[in-house]
């Protein structure tokens, strides 16, 4: 899902999601938010239960303004947020290692957003049905209309949450390692080693029926993110 121009604007800024440190490399720019949220595949979800707090991670997918993240009634993240836990979500991509001459100065380059708040527990079964359309669309565009949609007990077999995407900021580093001025003439190597999420080839189930036809995203999965640039000098 791509970024909108009507969706631009700021994510809201609270005493938590003021950038203390490295401030220049973050943002509260929405569409830099949605953007990463957009290409990311993965979450990291974090909770607090009153004692130990964990981290789980999910897939997700962006409707608008909105998160959902769905898993079984079980599932205990799911349920402290359905219980009105505050969660944070952040979704990290790595962009590249930055090796630097000096141990102290080595890095990675990414695109992360941090999202803080409460959920909301989905109880409309098309609420339901569109979420569960989107995180099949966010994994695989024009997946939910390949696959069965869950019937009525697969529906109320499902926790689905949506979570505003409303307090939070991004936080972007790029560019090579930031030496001491005395070690740059080290002989030691120093710079950036790409970092690409690469789809390889869909393996088939042995056992699908004859004639399956193959959708395009099982052979040739579109790349997520920004082309790369790959000239080398
Ligand atoms: C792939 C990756 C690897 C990293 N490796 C390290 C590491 O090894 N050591 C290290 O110290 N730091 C690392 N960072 C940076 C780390 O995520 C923090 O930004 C940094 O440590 C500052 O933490 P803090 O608690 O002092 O942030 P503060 O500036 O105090 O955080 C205040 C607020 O700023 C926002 N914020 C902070 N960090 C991020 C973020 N990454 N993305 C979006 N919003 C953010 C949040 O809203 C947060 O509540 C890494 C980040 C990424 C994405």
């Amino acid at each position: 899902m791509q970024a909108r121009p009507e969706d631009a604007g700021e994510l809201s800024t609270t005493d938590r999601t003021g950038l203390r440190r490295r401030r220049e490399r973050g943002s509260h720019d929405r569409t830099v938010a949605q953007a990463i949220l957009d290409e990311g595949l993965l979450a990291h979800v974090g909770v607090n239960d009153g004692g130990t707090t964990v981290v789980t991670p999910m897939t997700y997918a962006r409707v608008d303004e909105q998160l959902y993240l769905h898993g079984s009634p079980a599932n205990r993240t799911l349920r402290l947020i359905a219980d009105g836990a505050e969660a944070c979500v952040t979704v990290t991509l790595l962009d590249a290692l930055v090796l630097a001459r000096a141990a102290f100065h080595h890095s990675m380059n990414y695109r992360c957003v941090m999202l803080y708040g409460t959920g909301t527990v989905v109880e409309d079964d098309a609420e339901k049905l569109a979420a569960s359309a989107a995180l099949l669309e966010h994994m695989a565009a024009g997946r939910s209309a390949d696959a069965r949609m869950p019937s009525q007990l697969e529906l109320r077999s499902t926790l689905i949450v949506r979570f505003a995407i409303d307090e939070g900021s991004a936080k972007v580093r790029t560019g090579g390692p930031v030496d001491e001025d005395e070690d740059l003439a080290l002989p030691i190597w120093a710079g950036q080693i790409p970092f690409d999420l690469v789809a390889g080839t869909g393996i088939a189930e042995p056992d699908l029926p004859d004639g399956t036809a193959v959708p395009p995203y099982a052979t040739r999965y579109p790349a997520r993110g920004p082309v790369r640039n790959t000239d080398t000098h």
